[in-house]
């Protein structure tokens, strides 16, 4: 990376996390989709077009010889001598894409015990629909709740209300009801949230989204996370409060399985 790429310096960029599933990236679509919107808020252009980027990503995950892991592409605004307005004449934006192997056996570990998460107030900015690789007050969240022995750190904004996790949406049920806050600028909306969104229609479950208060989960008969890193994740503990017994519940059980039965997966 050059010391002068304004993703560098002003955090002048936006990224997608894509999960590989059997080889293959799960959701190519809607990433790339949400890639592209990212790019369009923050008038920044694709650096290539979105044929040859697919192929890029395939060629990362086959010479890296993933089956099971992650894909990580940025784009950045590119390399410019050191000014806050956009470098004019426009530079050609830069593009990273990495492509890690994870044991897929950890994460089904640590969904049949599920994860702790700690709340912690929501300082970032008000455009965190945008995918921005500005996560500083993420990764501040994300390590108090690991000081405190938790996997995760939920965000709560002024009125309580839980907004999404570090790196994850928020999940909470109660009577059957899974309630998720509704996606505006407040949250980033989830590839993954999306796709628990259709497989809750087709399994007939109700949903609601709206704002919950960290009271109401407190009070939640199951609690998950989600994200495509994580999938479909049990929380079984909220600042130390067991939700419903310690143990992750029926329903979000069932939705970690259907998720693979819904979420597409590239061909090939
Ligand atoms: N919310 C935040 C703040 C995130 O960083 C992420 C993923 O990185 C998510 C939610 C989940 O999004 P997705 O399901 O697309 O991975």
């Amino acid at each position: 990376m050059h010391v002068e790429d304004r993703g560098y310096q002003f955090s002048d960029g936006v990224y997608e996390v894509c999960e590989i599933h059997q080889g293959r990236l799960v959701d190519e679509t809607r990433h790339l989709d949400r890639l592209e919107r990212s790019l369009r808020e923050l008038k920044i252009r694709m650096p290539m077009d979105r044929k040859a980027l697919s192929h890029v990503l395939r060629e990362v995950v086959r010479r890296n010889r993933v089956r099971h892991g992650l894909v990580y592409m940025q784009v950045t605004r590119g390399v410019s001598r050191r000014d806050h307005p956009f470098p004019s004449p426009e530079v050609q934006p830069a593009l990273v894409v990495t492509a890690k192997s994870i044991d897929p056996a950890k994460g089904v570990k640590m969904a049949e015990k599920g994860i702790a998460v700690t709340t912690a107030p929501d300082n970032r900015w008000e455009r965190v629909d945008i995918k921005t690789v500005g996560l500083l007050p993420n990764v501040l969240a994300r390590q108090d709740a690991q000081e405190k022995g938790a996997q995760e750190a939920w965000l709560v904004d002024a009125d309580g209300n839980v907004t999404e996790g570090s790196s994850t949406n928020a999940w909470i049920i109660k009577d059957g009801a899974l309630i998720t806050r509704h996606a505006d600028r407040g949250i980033l909306r989830g590839i993954t949230r999306t796709v628990v969104v259709e497989v809750l229609a087709a399994e007939g479950l109700r949903l609601e989204e709206r704002p919950f208060s960290v009271e109401e989960a407190k009070k939640a008969d199951e609690a998950f996370v989600t994200s495509a890193t994580k999938i479909v994740m049990p929380v079984v503990s909220i600042d130390g409060q067991a939700i419903g017994g310690g143990r992750p519940g029926p329903l979000v059980k069932r939705l970690r399985g259907a998720f693979r039965r819904h979420s597409e997966l590239a061909a090939a």
